[in-house]
């Protein structure tokens, strides 16, 4: 069983991670980012909503994602599995998760902690060219990131459940080193 929960900071790569490691584990990625730019792009009620915090890298507000993320986690699919990336981002989110899986019956097995310094994040964003990845952008999303989500890592670590990586090297090393405490 394989139940992941990515953290780390805009650009540290847990997107490129977690697809990985979805497609190597046969688990479905669940990335709250990549199911809020779909609905963006297909103008949904959600992605209207949506669509003003993301372009200004503020975070959605909870109420907009904590129903999607119960709808997602009790698919089928999930089961044997699942990568989380992009949630939680900020510890009522976290709470909100812990009393999810436990009505659910389950539990994260690993929170993976991304470690990448900030300035090569910036590095890393400006070169991706998202819609939202401006300078002016970037730096709001690292606030951010720093106020809200830093907090989710002492959550986790709290509870025993954290893991840091070094994800300020090659992809395939950051790569290998998920896998080995995966696969421990
Ligand atoms: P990054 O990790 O590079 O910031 P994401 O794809 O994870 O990119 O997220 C892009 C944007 O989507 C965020 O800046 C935020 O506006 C919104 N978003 C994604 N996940 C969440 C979440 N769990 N809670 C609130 N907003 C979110």
């Amino acid at each position: 069983m394989k139940k992941l929960i990515f953290l780390g900071p805009p650009g540290a790569g847990k997107g490129t991670q977690a697809q990985i490691l979805s497609s190597s584990y046969h688990i479905p990625h669940i990335s709250t980012g990549d199911i809020l730019r779909k609905a963006v792009k297909e103008q949904t009620p959600l992605g209207q909503k949506a669509q003003s915090y993301m372009d200004q890298g503020e975070l959605v507000p909870d109420h907009l994602i904590l129903d999607l993320i119960k709808e997602r986690l009790s698919q089928p699919d999930t089961e044997k599995g699942w990568i989380l990336d992009g949630f939680p981002r900020n510890v009522s989110q976290a709470s909100f998760l812990q009393t999810l899986l436990k009505d659910l019956d389950s539990a994260a097995d690993y929170v993976l902690n991304l470690e990448v310094p900030d300035e090569v994040l910036v590095a890393r964003l400006l070169g991706r060219k998202r819609k939202d990845d401006n300078e002016d952008t970037i730096r709001r999303r690292l606030e951010i990131y720093h106020k809200d989500t830093v907090p989710v890592i002492s959550f986790y670590s709290d509870r025993h459940m954290l893991k840091a990586i070094n994800g300020n090297t090659s992809m395939e090393k950051v790569t290998a080193s998920l896998k080995a405490i995966i696969d421990e």
